[in-house]
C-alpha cells in the first residue's frame, strides 16, 4: 500500500501545562504540521496538549488517525469531528501501532506518559529497530533536565555517547518541523 503523506506520530500531555506558551507551541505545530503536507497520528483524545495539537491539525487539513485503548475512552475521549479512531486493547498495542504507522516521532511537553512514549522511540532507535526522525520540542526549555538525566547517563557510561544523534531539540515549532522534513528519507535504516 502507497502512503499518501508522511505520518508525525505527536507524543505529549494530557494536561496543558501551568504556561499558555504550551497550548501555544502545540496549536502551532499542528497546523505547521498540516501546511507542511504532513498527517497526524496521535494517541486519540482530545484533552490537553494532544486535543491542541490534533485540533489544529484537523483544522489545517490534516488526515488525523488517533489510537485509543478502549479502556481510555472515557478519560481520553476522541473528537466528535471526522478524525479517524483506531480503538485498541491495551496501552502496548498503542505504542506499537504508533511506531509502525509514524515516519517521524515528535515529543512535546508532557508528563510520564509522554516520557514514556519517548523512551519507547528512543530506546527502540538505540537497538536499530526503529529509523524514524525523532524530535524534542523543547518550549521554555522544558526538556532541559531530561537532557542533563542523558548527559548524566552517557557520562556515566550506562549509553554510548552517540545516543546524541538519535533525537534533536528544536526550540520553536517551524524548526522542529523543518528537521523531521529534511530528515525523512535521510535515517540509516536498520
Ligand atoms: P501524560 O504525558 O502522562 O499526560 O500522557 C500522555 C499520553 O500518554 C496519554 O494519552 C496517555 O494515555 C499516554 N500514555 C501513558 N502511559 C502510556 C503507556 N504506557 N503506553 C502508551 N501510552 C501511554
Amino acid at each position: 500500500m502507497v502512503k499518501e503523506r508522511p505520518a508525525i506520530c505527536v507524543f505529549c500531555g494530557s494536561s496543558h501545562g501551568t504556561d499558555p506558551a504550551y497550548a501555544l507551541a502545540a496549536r502551532r505545530f499542528g497546523a505547521l504540521l498540516a501546511a507542511r503536507g504532513f498527517s497526524l497520528v496521535f494517541g486519540g483524545g482530545y484533552v490537553g496538549l494532544m486535543g491542541e495539537v490534533a485540533h489544529a491539525a484537523r483544522l489545517g487539513g490534516a488526515r488525523v488517525t488517533g489510537i485509543l485503548p478502549e479502556f481510555l475512552r472515557h478519560l481520553e475521549p476522541p473528537s466528535a469531528e471526522e478524525e479517524k479512531v483506531v480503538l485498541v486493547p491495551d496501552m502496548q498495542e498503542r505504542k506499537r501501532l504508533m511506531l509502525s504507522l509514524a515516519d517521524a516521532f515528535a515529543v512535546l511537553p508532557g508528563g510520564l506518559g509522554t516520557l514514556d512514549e519517548f523512551f519507547e522511540v528512543i530506546t527502540s532507535a538505540q537497538l536499530l529497530v526503529l529509523a524514524k526522525p525523532i524530535v524534542l520540542l523543547d518550549i521554555n526549555g522544558f526538556f532541559e533536565p531530561l537532557q542533563t538525566l542523558l548527559d548524566g547517563i552517557v557520562a556515566q557510561g550506562f549509553a554510548r555517547k552517540d545516543i546524541a544523534t538519535l533525537y534533536r531539540r528544536a526550540p520553536t515549532p517551524e524548526e522542529a518541523i523543518d528537521h523531521i522534513a529534511a530528515n525523512l528519507d535521510r535515517m540509516p535504516r536498520p
